[in-house]
């Protein structure tokens, strides 16, 4: 017969999005609480697959106060936090030209009105800065002095780490099949290995957040898991690993040192259906096209591993964080695209005070209700 257990709630996902909701929920006073994660381990899938670099300066005003508050914990842990992810704050040099130049330091302004460091740099300042930019197609950039890269395995092993030690369960290898629900309510979560009574559950599996939602029947909010390359060079004599990451939005692509070369990305974006990303050879040379064209100082670079990793975007692009409007005890942490890691105690924090309140709390932004119509 199959195991019949119960939980106050039930997060469905082991990555940053279930990870933080957990360890801001038991910090927030939650005991009963399980984590379930189809995977042998955390961060298979984009939490363990992503750039690890955590960026402020965004074009939308409600992400960025996520980006400000997400960011500001990772600089600084609290003390009891544990596993203490290096966080190496190197800044961000962001590029752009044209009208997306203009575009760009008008996001700087925002940032700055919301208390985040975003300077104007000509062109000239950022090349003294990080001279491999010489020669490179840009107009100007935005400087962010505390931005930087973080370690993003003990970064998520701490969320989980945290939350275990105040009292939540979490099971690998437990991949939820189905999500009964009665009158309008969730009522239990089910297993391959058993059944889990619960009032409460927490969508927070990633690429396959509309899938898990179609079990509940829970509103059909668009999710696009769309395919991104990272590459990782040899090393490189002249790349200074204090260099900032650097990230041309106009032309779409970043690098920043790692493990004494550099860590590139041609911002490559194809929608697929939630799976075990796998490469595609043929994106190195959009890679390398974009380099010989706009980035000439770095056309000599040798590729020394690459992998692939899926983001996964809601329809208008923003997170979706709240209260299904249809199913009661459905919560939606979900869509949180190439932000995930930046954002995550934030989101997590955000999501836990929406779960913890009785009314659920008003999602307003990232509401899963605008998508009910
Ligand atoms: C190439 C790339 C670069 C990126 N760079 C950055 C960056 O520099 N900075 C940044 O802030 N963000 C970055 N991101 C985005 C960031 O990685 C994601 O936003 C974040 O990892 C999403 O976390 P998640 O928990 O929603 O999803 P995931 O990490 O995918 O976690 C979802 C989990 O749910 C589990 N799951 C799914 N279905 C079930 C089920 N039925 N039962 C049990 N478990 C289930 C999955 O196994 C998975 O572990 C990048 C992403 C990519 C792909």
């Amino acid at each position: 017969m199959a195991d019949i257990t119960t939980a106050d709630c039930v997060i469905i996902g082991a990555g940053f999005a279930g990870a933080a909701t957990a360890y801001h929920l038991t910090r927030n006073g939650a005991r009963d609480i399980v984590v379930l994660e189809q995977e042998a381990i955390p961060g298979v899938h984009s939490s363990g697959r992503n750039a690890s670099m955590v960026r402020q300066v965004v074009a939308d005003s409600a992400l960025a106060k996520l980006t400000e508050e997400g960011a500001a914990f990772l600089r600084s842990p609290p003390p009891d936090f544990p596993e203490s992810p290096r966080f190496e704050q190197n800044g961000s040099l962001l590029l752009a030209s044209g009208e997306g130049w203009r575009r760009l330091a008008r996001d700087a302004e925002m940032a700055r009105s919301l208390g985040m460091s975003a300077e104007c740099w000509t062109r000239e300042r950022a090349v003294a800065h990080v001279p491999a930019l010489e020669n490179a197609e840009f107009e100007g950039a935005v400087w962010s002095a505390t931005d930087g890269v973080v370690d993003i395995h003990a970064l998520l092993t701490g969320y989980l780490k945290a939350a275990r030690a105040a009292g939540a369960e979490i099971r690998y290898r437990s991949r939820v099949r189905s999500i009964d629900v009665h009158a309008g309510r969730v009522a239990a979560v089910v297993t391959d290995d058993g059944v889990i009574k619960t009032e409460k559950v927490v969508d927070a599996a990633g690429p396959w957040a509309l899938t898990v939602a179609r079990l509940a029947g829970a509103v059909d909010a668009p999710l696009h898991p769309c395919r991104r390359h990272l590459y990782i060079t040899s090393p490189i004599a002249s790349v200074d690993r204090k260099w900032p990451f650097v990230w041309d939005v106009t032309h779409e692509f970043y690098f920043r040192p790692d493990s004494g070369g550099l860590l590139l990305c041609p911002c490559d974006q194809e929608e697929m259906a939630p799976c075990d990303a796998q490469t595609d050879e043929a994106v190195a040379e959009i890679l390398f096209d974009k380099i010989r064209r706009y980035l000439p100082a770095l056309s000599e670079v040798a590729i020394r591993k690459h992998w692939a990793g899926l983001r996964t975007l809601s329809a208008d692009g923003r997170f979706i964080i709240g209260p299904d409007p249809k199913v009661k005890g459905f919560f939606w942490v979900a869509g949180l695209g190439g932000h995930g890691v930046t954002t995550s105690s934030a989101v997590g924090a955000l999501a836990a005070r929406m779960i913890g309140s009785d009314a659920g709390g008003a999602a307003e932004s990232f509401s899963p209700a605008r998508f009910a119509a």
